[in-house]
């Protein structure tokens, strides 16, 4: 395994190169999401609104970047994200101040909740919101420095079934999709005086291993010893096995707010697995954990993470609001969704060639009508040969090729041809486009 910092100067020195000889590449850890693939995504988003849509989730847009304080105050300054990843820098003017390309979407939207002052509206307010975050991380597949999200936030409500029902939209969206071999892990980490009692019991046991412990977790044991449960490292694992359990800690107040979270879950027929290491990477996270994770993913295995998070709110500032959320990451998603190829091609009804200039410009306007009667047509642009012409609309996959040559430019008529059958008839414009219920029909019929 290269360094990032080995990998990144060698990505440097191939830029470089490639710029002196008038080429300039997409950064590193960032990827073009071509048509041939702009599919799979459409799907999802598709899928995505009509499932939180069902569910009264309502979408919120913020920006992409934000003072770099609200990450450092939200998400907490000794998590990975907060200490590594951020892309943060001076702004412009006369006095600058560090902002920050935000690195996950809940921070941003509990600062708008608070400002915007979504809070006096009282009852639930249930959130979504997709877009671009962005991580210092080694890319890898399904580890990307811009990558996207999408997720759900839930305010004002400390109640289970608030987690059990985010939870339960999350499952339904990734089965609708189709995705098959998925895990839900679930744990809790109680409130803040738990994790404190915890936090103690965990420092004291893992104390008299500290030479042993990975790097990392040796760097997190004063700071934030909890993370060192979900250490990927070996040996960490093995002293870990035998720490202290978080749910040994949980006072009676959170151990029933996990049994009815489990409980729901059960009724709503939803399978899970209890994971006392599961503590998620941000600080803000309280009561329920949890995480979907596919067993088709090899190591960027979690597709969605989420939990409780009832301090984020007044720590920002607001007024005290118990939350809970989730956040999907995109591109983990389409890696699985590409695996199924179950996409389907959005069909073209009409290819439409023509040659000499009137039946070109003839070709546009018919093509323009066809579209306005609620068919899709694509016109043939290359000025080439009707040969050429008829075999891109062989590969187009349309259902008829429309012809134009000079006779029907004069005429008014057009040559329809299903593509099917090789079936062609002569009509008039006027005709084609007179009854549009009866062509739709024949388009879906596969041998008209
Ligand atoms: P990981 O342990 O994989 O780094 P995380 O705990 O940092 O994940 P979250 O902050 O919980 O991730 O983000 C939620 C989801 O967003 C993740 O489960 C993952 O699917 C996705 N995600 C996070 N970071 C990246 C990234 N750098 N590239 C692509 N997807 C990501
Ligand atoms: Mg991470």
């Amino acid at each position: 395994m290269k360094s990032p910092i080995l990998a990144d100067f060698m990505w440097e020195i191939a830029a470089i190169e490639n710029e002196a000889m008038g080429a300039i590449q997409a950064l590193r850890g960032t990827r073009d999401i071509l048509p041939a693939e702009v599919g799979y995504w459409q799907k999802v988003e598709a899928v995505v609104r009509e499932i939180l849509g069902k569910a009264s989730y309502r979408e919120i847009r913020t920006p992409i970047f934000e003072l770099t304080s609200l990450f450092e105050r939200g998400i907490g300054e000794a998590t990975d994200v907060v200490g590594k990843e951020m892309y943060s820098f001076q702004s412009r003017g006369k006095k600058p101040y560090s902002m920050t390309l935000r690195p996950e979407g809940t921070a941003g939207v509990v600062r708008a909740y608070i400002e915007q002052k979504l809070h006096t509206a009282g009852g639930v307010q249930r959130l979504w919101y997709t877009g671009p975050m962005f991580r210092y991380e080694r890319p890898q597949a399904g580890r990307q420095r811009q990558f996207h999200q999408v997720g759900v936030e839930v305010l004002g409500t400390a109640d289970p079934r608030a987690d059990v029902e985010a939870i339960a939209i999350a499952t339904d969206i990734l089965q609708t999709l189709g995705l098959k071999n998925l895990q839900l892990d679930l744990n809790s980490v109680g409130n803040s005086e738990d994790r404190q009692r915890y936090r103690e019991a965990l420092i004291a046991y893992l104390t008299p291993y500290q030479g042993e412990l990975d790097p990392d977790s040796q760097d997190r044991l004063t700071r934030n010893p909890l993370r060192i449960l979900d250490s990927k490292d070996k040996r960490t694992g093995e002293i870990v096995q035998d720490a202290p359990k978080l749910g040994d800690y949980l006072c009676d107040d959170s151990k029933r707010h996990f049994e009815r979270v489990q409980n729901l879950l059960t009724q709503l027929g939803i399978p899970y697995q209890l994971n006392h290491r599961l503590v998620r990477g941000l600080d803000y996270y309280s009561h329920t954990a949890f995480e979907i994770i596919s067993d088709d993913l090899g190591a960027q295995a979690t597709v969605c993470g989420g939990g409780r998070y009832d301090n984020l709110v007044s720590q920002l500032g607001g007024p005290e609001t118990p939350a809970v959320g989730w956040a999907i990451g995109l591109e983990r998603l389409i890696i699985l969704l590409q695996e199924l190829d179950t996409l389907p091609q959005s069909p073209l009804d009409f290819y439409v060639v023509s040659r000499g200039e009137q039946a070109e410009e003839n070709a546009l306007v018919l093509a323009q009508k066809l579209r306005h009667a609620g068919f899709s047509a694509e016109v043939d642009l290359s000025g080439s040969a009707f040969g050429k012409q008829f075999k891109r609309g062989d590969r187009s996959g349309a259902a008829a090729c429309l012809i134009l040559g000079d006779e029907e430019a004069q005429n008014q008529t057009v040559q329809l041809k299903w593509l099917a059958t090789g079936e062609q008839k002569a009509m008039t414009q006027a005709d084609l486009l007179a009854k549009p219920d009866e062509l739709r029909q024949q388009l879906q019929t596969p041998n008209p």
